[in-house]
């Protein structure tokens, strides 16, 4: 009895792994939120499909679990990597001691292919931050943000705004703003790997107010990050500069 949990990458098809592909075809059943099956619609065509809105992780999972038991073989897939804001700890919590066993396959986060459309911001040491309060308290997210900006961290921020909460970035900067000048190199990618991926580049100063939705990742710079021919650069520091 297993389950595949599958991280299909920002896009779909194109930016997924070679094994998160022939784990899918090995499949009878796929969960997950609509939009992502549709964003590999022409890898499980004929396959059963197991689909719940946004907010119905649990119910999801555990439909796939039970799907599992039958003895299918089901895939439960996210977006970007399973185990980044994803559903691979939900399914190996709620798995453990049913007999299923759960394979973690990786994929593309944000982070990285946000990253790559804007040029090289994460060179160096790096946090992920999601700005929703969802499931962590906010205090927790203010906590975690100090803590990078103490640091010198670039900054990945995940869920950036949502239609409950559209000021969560102007709150967040102005947190990073305590500590971190103005001038700081920023970035924002939106819809990266699919159909209108956009991005900009701007200061923490700006960043501020700068329109997001939840398809943007915001990236924000160390002390040493530039732009380099319209290009979000962190340097690695190998030219001693
Ligand atoms: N598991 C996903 C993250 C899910 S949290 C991953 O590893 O990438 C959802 C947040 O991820 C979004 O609010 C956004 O900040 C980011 N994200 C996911 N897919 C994206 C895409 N295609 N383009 C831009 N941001 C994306």
């Amino acid at each position: 009895m297993k389950i595949y949990c599958i991280g299909i990458g920002p896009g779909g098809e194109e930016q997924m792994t070679l094994r998160a592909v022939r784990a899918l075809e090995a499949c009878d059943c796929v969960a997950g939120y609509g939009l992502y099956l549709d964003l590999i619609d022409s890898l499980i065509e004929g396959k059963e499909r197991i689909q719940t809105g946004m907010t119905r992780e649990v119910d999801r999972c555990a439909a796939a679990l039970e799907r599992a038991k039958q003895g299918k073989t089901v895939a439960v897939v996210s977006s970007g990597d399973a185990g980044v804001y994803g559903m691979a700890g939900l399914l190996i919590e709620l798995a453990a001691g049913t007999g299923v066993e759960v394979e973690v396959i990786p994929g593309i986060t944000a982070a990285c292919s946000g990253g790559a459309v804007l040029g090289s911001p994460l060179t160096c040491d790096f946090a992920c931050i999601s700005l929703s309060d969802l499931l962590t308290p906010w205090d927790k997210i203010e906590q975690r943000l100090r803590g990078a900006a103490a640091g010198d961290f670039c900054i990945a921020l995940y869920n950036p705004s949502s239609r409950r909460r559209a000021d969560h970035l102007a709150r967040a900067c102005d947190i990073l703003l305590e500590s971190v000048p103005p001038e700081t190199v920023c970035g924002t990618v939106r819809s990266i790997g699919r159909e209108g991926e956009s991005f900009s580049l701007t200061t923490l100063g700006a960043l501020r107010d700068t329109p997001v939705d939840m398809l943007t990742t915001v990236f924000v710079g160390n002390s040493r990050t530039v732009v380099i021919d319209g290009r979000m650069v962190t340097p690695r520091g190998y030219r001693g500069v």
